[in-house]
Parts: C-alpha cells; sequence; structure tokens
C-alpha cells in the first residue's frame, strides 16, 4: 500500500485536477491512499474570511461567496451541469456559511478550524467525484474519522494511541473493497469531534500520519518542483535537485524552514523506515527525490532562508548575570506562549534570540517578563541556514547583508541577517576599497 499527496499547486484548477487523474491513471490496479489539500491558494482565502468574520466588517460573507463561486467555476469544467457533485459541495459550504452568521466566538483558533477546514473537505469531495466519474473508483474519506487530536485548535496534537487504531479500522476496510481511498490534509478532529487543523503547510504531516498508521510501502509528495532542491528556486538560481537524502539531512532542512516537506513529516516516516519520495506533478516519470535510510551521503552546500524574524535581546534590568533560573524562566514563557526559537546566545546580562515574527505573541511575550527583563526588538531580519557550507556559498550569501549574528556548529552555519540599506552599502563598499 502506498500513500500519496497531492497539494494546492497540482488541483489548482480544472487542467490541474485532469493532470492528477492521468497520473493517478498509471496506478489504476494498485492499493492506494490520496491525501489533497485545498485548492491553490484557497487556504488564504478562508483566512480572510475567518478575519472579517471576527471583526464583523461585513465582509465575510462576500469573500466566501466569491470563494465558493471559484469552486464552482472550476467544477463547471469537469462535471455536466446536474452532477450530484453540485449539491455535495454545496451542502459543505452551507454548514460553514452557518457559522459565519453566529456572532463570533471569542475563541478565534476554535471558530478558524471549523471554517478552514471547508478548503480541503470541498477539494476532496471534487477530485473524488471526478476520479469515479472517469472510472477511477474512489472512496471519499473524512481524515477527521482517523485523525485523531487534542484541542489545540490550529496546531492540534496528534493522539496516536487514538489515530492508529482509527486507520485501521477505518481505512483498511475501505482499501479491501477495492478502489482508492481519498482523504483531506491538513485537519483533524477532538475527542468531542470539533474540527483541528494541523498548522499552515500540515497536509505534508498528514500523509506521514496516514503512512505511520497504515504501515505503507512508501509515501510520495507531488510538487510543481522536481525534487528537493538545495535551495528555494523562488530565490536562487542554478539550484540543484538532490537525488537522495537521509532522513537526517531531510528533518534538518526542514526544521530550519525549506518550505518543500512541513517539518513534522520526517519524523513518522523514519520511525518505520518509510521511504519519501518527492516527485514532480509535472513530469511524472521523472525519480524526483529519495528520503530515506540514515546513511549520509556527501551532499552540496544546501541553503534554507527562513523571512521574517525577528531578533530579541533580553537584558537583565537589574544587571544580575544570566543565569540558569533566568533562562529557565524565559523558556517557560516562550513555551507557553508557542514561540519557536531558531538560534540563541548570552552575554553576561543578556540574552539573544531568534524567532519567528508573530507580532501578538512577542509582545505578550516582551509584556510578561517586564518584571525583570528589558527587550530591544529588531524586526525585518532573515535566518540563513547553510548545511555543508564552504567559504566561497557564504561569502556570496552575504553580499548586500549585514549580520547580525552568526554560529557555526560542525557542518552547519546559520545567520540572522538585514538588507543592507542602499547607503550603508555604498559606505560598506568604500571601506572595502580603502582596505
Ligand atoms: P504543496 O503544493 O504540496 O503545498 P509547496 O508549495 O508547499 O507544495 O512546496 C513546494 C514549493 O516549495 C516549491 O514550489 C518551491 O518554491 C518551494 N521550496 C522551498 N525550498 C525548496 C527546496 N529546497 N527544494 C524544492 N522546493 C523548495
Ligand atoms: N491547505 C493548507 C495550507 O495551505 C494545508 C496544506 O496545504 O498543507 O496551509
Ligand atoms: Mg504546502
Amino acid at each position: 500500500m502506498q500513500v500519496f499527496k497531492f497539494g494546492g499547486a497540482s488541483i489548482k484548477d480544472a487542467a490541474a485536477i485532469k493532470n492528477v487523474a492521468s497520473i493517478l491513471e498509471r496506478y489504476r490496479d494498485q492499493s492506494l491512499v490520496i491525501v489533497v489539500s485545498a485548492m491553490g491558494k484557497t487556504t488564504n482565502a478562508l483566512e480572510a474570511v475567518v478575519a472579517a468574520h471576527a471583526k464583523q466588517t461585513g465582509e465575510a460573507q462576500k469573500l466566501f461567496e466569491a470563494l465558493q463561486e471559484q469552486h464552482y467555476a472550476l467544477m463547471r469544467e469537469l462535471f455536466e451541469p446536474n452532477d450530484e457533485a453540485f449539491s455535495v459541495v454545496n451542502d459543505t459550504f452551507v454548514e460553514a456559511d452557518w457559522m459565519l452568521e453566529e456572532k463570533p466566538d471569542d475563541n478565534y483558533d476554535y471558530v478558524y478550524d471549523q471554517i478552514v477546514c471547508v478548503g480541503e473537505l470541498v477539494s476532496s469531495k471534487i477530485v473524488a467525484a471526478y476520479l469515479n466519474k472517469i472510472g477511477l473508483r474512489t472512496h471519499w474519506l473524512d481524515a477527521r474519522d482517523v485523525v485523531a487530536t487534542d484541542n489545540t485548535y490550529r496546531e492540534g496534537w496528534v493522539n496516536w494511541d487514538n489515530t492508529r487504531p482509527n486507520a485501521q479500522k477505518v481505512v483498511q476496510p475501505l482499501l479491501n473493497q477495492g478502489g482508492f481511498v481519498l482523504t483531506q490534509g491538513f485537519i483533524g478532529s477532538t475527542s468531542e469531534n470539533f474540527t483541528t487543523t494541523l498548522g499552515r503547510e500540515g497536509s505534508d504531516y498528514s500523509v506521514a500520519i496516514f503512512s505511520f498508521c497504515l504501515d505503507a510501502e512508501s509515501m510520495t509528495i507531488w510538487k510543481d518542483v522536481p525534487g528537493v532542491l538545495n535551495a528555494d528556486p523562488r530565490l536562487f538560481e542554478n539550484t540543484v535537485k538532490l537525488d537522495r537524502l537521509s532522513y537526517r539531512e531531510a528533518i534538518e532542512m526542514t526544521y530550519y524552514g525549506a518550505q518543500v516537506i512541513h517539518p513534522k513529516t520526517i519524523k513518522p516516516l523514519q520511525n518505520k523506515s518509510i521511504p519519501l519520495y518527492v516527485k514532480s506533478f509535472l513530469d511524472p516519470g521523472a525519480p524526483g527525490t529519495e528520503i530515506s535510510s540514515d546513511t549520509e551521503d556527501t551532499y552540496p552546500p544546501i541553503i534554507v532562508v527562513e523571512k521574517n524574524q525577528a531578533l530579541l535581546h533580553i537584558i537583565t534590568t537589574d544587571y544580575s548575570f544570566v543565569a540558569e533560573q533566568h533562562i529557565a524562566r524565559l523558556f517557560a514563557d516562550l513555551a507557553e506562549l508557542r514561540i519557536f526559537v531558531n538560534m540563541m546566545q548570552n552575554t553576561a546580562i543578556s540574552f539573544t534570540i531568534c524567532v519567528p515574527n508573530v507580532p501578538d505573541r512577542l509582545e505578550k511575550f516582551v509584556k510578561g517578563i517586564s518584571d525583570e527583563f528589558r527587550v530591544k526588538r529588531e524586526d525585518g531580519l532573515e535566518l540563513i541556514t547553510v548545511r555543508h557550507y564552504n567559504e566561497e556559498t557564504v561569502a556570496n550569501l552575504k553580499k548586500g547583508m549585514i549580520v547580525l549574528f552568526e554560529e557555526r556548529i560542525r557542518n552547519t552555519l546559520q545567520m540572522v541577517v538585514r538588507n543592507v540599506p542602499a547607503v550603508e552599502r555604498r559606505a560598506v563598499e568604500l571601506e572595502r576599497a580603502k582596505g
């Protein structure tokens, strides 16, 4: 049994869905679980609906209607006007509509999950209906009947003890009937049957959950790139495809923010030695990247850029040394607010951390520690991580950048950088010329 994932880009319009169907045609008689994301940028659009609903700007309904119309327009290219798929999709939208008609609940994250899940629910219904229509027998499955989580809305933690038996009980019988099983990424359910989401870009993780629980032979994620490259092709030219990666290398890359795979994806696969293939839905015959085993290969420099970082310089107000009890307190507050520390360093009376810039959480953190610490915050920074670095790559990366903070540990170099503003950059160049 294999598990496939098709992300938003692979099903963004009718032509893309037809392309996915043509890939699946090759696997017609195989035992396959398929996980899909919401179409294109649907999740962003639904986030805007939720935000408008919370602020009661009166825009929510209009935004939601526009999104529904986009889905129906796509469906008109795939189905006859009287196809029952239209009423199936309409019923799903109506459920979210009810929620939008109510006054916003105080718990924003809870409302978010109940509405944003609609993206995956409708995309999966459309793709499943289309596959059945063209003769690829497909059972639609509600992922919330399998993926059990706690009630941390927008970042549900998987309850493996419940998810594993659910998968065996619900998915296996469908596979035994023959045909594909198609379900949603990104969503799960609490023990009270409220919907949770697993964090943005969480569909890759969903596929790993299904692969783990069903002891899949392999997992494949179909992307718009030829495989895992040594840097994001949107940011760098001359990237190279990595044919093979160890789990270790993949987990390090994704942890530092390589967006091609969600960081939580690798662990469940490594734990059961399930190989992960990253392949191109634009060139399905090409081999892509294989992530498997723990034998380390030699790698070219691998660059990961995480944007939108902030540096917090935390200083004790009474000039006491930063000691273990301070650090313990700071980390307790950071964990409570789910602020993830990417880099850290301390001096006698200061402690500096690089964290993703989530303004409301950082403001709460700074306020919460103000009895003992004062904080200087710098925004608009990038964290650049280079695995297997060499000096030439590092020198190139530093061009036009001010490096605020740098660290080298074995084969990993990390730096927090700011773009050099034009004037300052000229000064730097003059300096170099003189020297
Ligand atoms: P999905 O459609 O499955 O959600 P994503 O858009 O999340 O796919 O991931 C694919 C994108 O990840 C690519 O289009 C590419 O721009 C980006 N990306 C970032 N880093 C890398 C990398 N190292 N290798 C390949 N793609 C990368
Ligand atoms: N649709 C969700 C998102 O855009 C999950 C995913 O695509 O991975 O974040
Ligand atoms: Mg994604």
